[in-house]
Order: structure tokens, then C-alpha cells, then sequence
């Protein structure tokens, strides 16, 4: 009897082992079609403007281009060029981040002073645009946070905004702090997220419709930045959206501002 409790036990163990070793096998297997998925993608996001840049630079050298021609090809090859860069610097801070090797230096941010500063600097492009960019956020809120690491995260909510919305439309950052918190938004007017993509537009390098998105010189790794940035501080951030009416971002810290 004794013998069979034993053999019950040794086969149950067994059988929980066998799962947690096919889980593992599992999980490893999407981690290798994750990572070939994702290789494959950088590689045609790196190959693509390589090849434009391939292609107008054997253009700018024809002898028979007017100066102005030439420089029109010049500018579009530093153009590509950048956006090379911006991918390849994108990479690189996920990976770090990957490998835990950021940290968060938090220190006291007087957050309306910090947003007008970011919005100073986007001004131009919302000016050219035709879109209105407004802060909603009263001048006593403070919150504890890596300020550098917070404008990343700003810039690129306002960068897509800007990107994803047509002219004449408002983009609007509001702040709420309570005792319990301190909540961000980012809400635009534009042409919105699906319900099919929103749960998608997190991973990296997902764009909604990528040969579209390429052409505005997204890298598809923004969100994937924020999202750690935000995790990073111990906050959350989502998202809500309907095409053709617009996306708002919140961010939620657990910060109340009584620091
Ligand atoms: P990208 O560099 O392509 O903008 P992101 O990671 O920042 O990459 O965003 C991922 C995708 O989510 C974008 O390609 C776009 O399709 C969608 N998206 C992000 N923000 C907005 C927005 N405010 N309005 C509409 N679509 C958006």
C-alpha cells in the first residue's frame, strides 16, 4: 500500500515535470519565432532605406542634374540616412533596456514647466502642420521622475499624434494629480487606431499599415520605448481610440506629488 502511495506520488511528479518541461519547450519555440520574426523585419526596416539611398545616390552622381536637382537628392539621401540612425538608436535602447541596463534617476519635475518646455520645441512642426497643440496642467503639480527619459516618452506621444492626425485638429496634453496618483493624457483628433491593431501597437516595430507608416519615418519602436519607460517608473500606460475620431494615451504614475 505504502509502495503504491509512493508509485501515485513519483507518477504525479513525473507528470507535473513532463508539463513544465513541454511548457518550457513551448515557450522557447516562441521565443525563436519571436526573435527570427523580429530579426527579419529589422532587416527589410534596415534594407529598404539602404537601398533608396543606394538608389538616389547613384542618381546625384548623372552629370547632367542642375545643381538645385542634386541637392533635392541630397536632401532625400540625409533624410534616409537619419532615419537609419533613428532606427538603429531605437535598437540599441531597447536593448539596453532588455537588459535591465537603464535606470531610473528620478528627481522632483515641476511637470507644467516640463511640458511647455517639450512643446516649445514642437510648435514648429504643429504650426506647419495646421494642428493645435494645447498643455492643460496646473502649475503646482510635481511629480518624481527621470526627466530625460520622461520627454522620450512625451516626444514620441506628440511625435504620433502630430504624424496620425490631419490639420485643423487639437492635440491636447492634460494632467490630473490626486492623492492617489498623477495621471498624463495624450489625445488627438486623428485618424485613430482599429480595434484589430490596438492591442498590437506595443510590439515592436508594429505599424498599423506599414508601407503607409514607413513613409512617415516611424520606426514601429516608439510605443515599445514607452511602454518600458513608463514600467520603468512603476506606472502604467493604455490606450484608447476609434477610427477617424482619435487616440488618447494615459499615462497613470502611482506618484500623488506629496514628495
Ligand atoms: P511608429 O514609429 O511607426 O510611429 P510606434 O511604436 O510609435 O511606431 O507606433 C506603432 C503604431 O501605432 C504606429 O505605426 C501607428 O500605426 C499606431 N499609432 C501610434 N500612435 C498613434 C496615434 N496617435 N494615432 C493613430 N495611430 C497611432
Amino acid at each position: 500500500n505504502h509502495e503504491n502511495e509512493l508509485n501515485t506520488k513519483r507518477d504525479d511528479e513525473l507528470g507535473d515535470l513532463a508539463r513544465s518541461i513541454q511548457l518550457l519547450s513551448d515557450n522557447l519555440e516562441r521565443l525563436k519565432k519571436d526573435r527570427n520574426e523580429f530579426l527579419s523585419s529589422i532587416s527589410h526596416d534596415l534594407k529598404t532605406p539602404l537601398t533608396y539611398l543606394k538608389g538616389y545616390a547613384d542618381i546625384a552622381k548623372r552629370p547632367n542634374l542642375t545643381n538645385e536637382q542634386r541637392n533635392e537628392y541630397l536632401a532625400i539621401i540625409k533624410e534616409e540616412a537619419e532615419n537609419v540612425v533613428a532606427l538603429i538608436n531605437d535598437l540599441f535602447e531597447l536593448a539596453k533596456m532588455d537588459e535591465n541596463q537603464f535606470t531610473i534617476h528620478r528627481r522632483s519635475v515641476m511637470l507644467n514647466d516640463f511640458l511647455e518646455k517639450i512643446s516649445q520645441k514642437f510648435q514648429p512642426a504643429f504650426n506647419e502642420a495646421n494642428i493645435i497643440l494645447q498643455i492643460k496642467c496646473a502649475a503646482n503639480i510635481r511629480v518624481s521622475i527621470d526627466a530625460e527619459r520622461f520627454r522620450q516618452v512625451i516626444s514620441n506621444l506628440l511625435d504620433n499624434a502630430l504624424k496620425y492626425s490631419p490639420a485643423n485638429t487639437t492635440v491636447t496634453v492634460e494632467v490630473n494629480q490626486n492623492k492617489n496618483g498623477t495621471t498624463i493624457t495624450v489625445s488627438d483628433e486623428g485618424e485613430g487606431i482599429s480595434e484589430k491593431d490596438l492591442p498590437n501597437i506595443w510590439d515592436r516595430l508594429y505599424r498599423v499599415e506599414k508601407s503607409r507608416s514607413r513613409s512617415t519615418g516611424g520606426s514601429g519602436l516608439g510605443l515599445a520605448i514607452v511602454k518600458k519607460i513608463i514600467e520603468g517608473h512603476g506606472g502604467e500606460i493604455s490606450v484608447r481610440s476609434k477610427v477617424n475620431v482619435g487616440t488618447t494615451f494615459t499615462i497613470h504614475l502611482k506618484d500623488g506629488g506629496a514628495n
